[in-house]
């Protein structure tokens, strides 16, 4: 099954003087123009993840992908090639993979990702996609989560919450605006959101050594997030969706008052960038109003249990 979908896909991969050597060989050759790289990896299981009866395949090959696109994009690193391994059930493994592949090759053709290598093994288990991405060092160095500074403005692209009810499959990684943003303006950290905007704006605040206070009224609201609020499950609001829904794959960036004011005037993008609000020097994730008042705001979000 292994040699017919290698070669299922390399008719349908097109050379890469990247990766010249296509799938022919043990190893990829890849050609680097930068002087450097970076490298990232995510796990999508089946169960976990997604679950296979319920899902069209392409979409989650589509996000496999994406994720680790997104990933790159958080530390303003232009994508280069992808290395994706599969663990198939038995039972119509081929096919699975055909679909899984379907939707990842567009999405790895539109960011120009040569889709250099990989593994497939089936078992008796669920299915397994794990996707290794590779990025290109940025020439002015990566965007780090540990760069914020106090004073310096909370910035996001897009909007937040409610991606449960069907866009968290459909995820379209920030790498062009990532891109753009870090050479056009001064970028002092960033991440994108995975697990929600409250827990992952706190953990660049760690990692940067400094706290953050969120403006609430200023949070972009996904439309998602006013319908799953309006469907009352669980009795949480639009906003605190926003907060703590996570799989948005936004960018949050640290960036200097006057850069901030600049990217907010010029709005670059042909997504919205908006202030949410400021790093400070006292750590913490605050909830801050007009009048200048604080309260400590929950890091809410989706974290991994081990
Ligand atoms: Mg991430």
């Amino acid at each position: 099954m292994e040699s017919e979908l290698i070669r299922h896909l390399r008719e349908r991969i097109s050379a890469d003087p990247r990766a010249p050597l296509g799938l022919s060989d043990d190893a990829a050759v890849l050609h680097l123009a930068s002087p450097g790289c970076m490298v990232t990896s995510d796990l999508l299981t089946d169960g976990v993840d997604f679950h296979l009866d319920e899902v069209d395949l392409r979409r989650v090959g589509h996000k496999s992908l994406a994720v680790n696109l997104s990933d790159l994009a958080a530390m303003a690193s232009r994508p280069i090639a992808a290395i994706v391994s599969l663990v198939l059930p038995r039972s119509d493994g081929l096919q699975i993979a055909k679909q899984l592949y379907d939707g990842m090759l567009p999405l790895a053709e539109r960011f120009d990702v040569a889709v250099a290598g990989g593994d497939t093994n089936s078992w008796d288990g669920r299915l397994v996609i794990s996707v290794t991405a590779i990025g290109e060092l940025p020439a002015r160095g990566p965007l780090t989560r540990s760069g914020a500074k106090a004073g310096d403005a909370i910035i996001v692209t897009g909007a937040f919450g409610g991606s449960i009810l069907s866009r968290h499959l459909d995820v379209e990684p920030r790498v062009r605006e990532a891109l753009l943003l870090h050479e056009r303006y001064q970028l002092h950290a960033g991440i994108d959101v995975s697990d929600g905007l409250a827990l992952d704006l706190s953990r660049l605040c760690t990692e940067s050594g400094c706290g953050a206070v969120v403006e609430l009224d200023a949070v972009p609201i996904h439309e998602d997030a006013r319908r799953l609020a309006a469907q009352k499950a669980d009795g949480r609001t639009a906003l605190e969706h926003a907060l703590g829904d996570g799989e948005d794959f936004e960018l949050i960036l640290a960036v200097p008052t006057d850069d901030a004011e600049r990217m907010l005037s010029d709005q670059p993008l042909d997504v919205p960038l908006t202030r949410i609000g400021q790093f400070i020097a006292e750590p913490g994730l605050w909830q801050g109003d007009a009048d200048g008042n604080r309260r400590p705001l929950e890091p809410t979000g989706y974290e991994h249990r081990l």
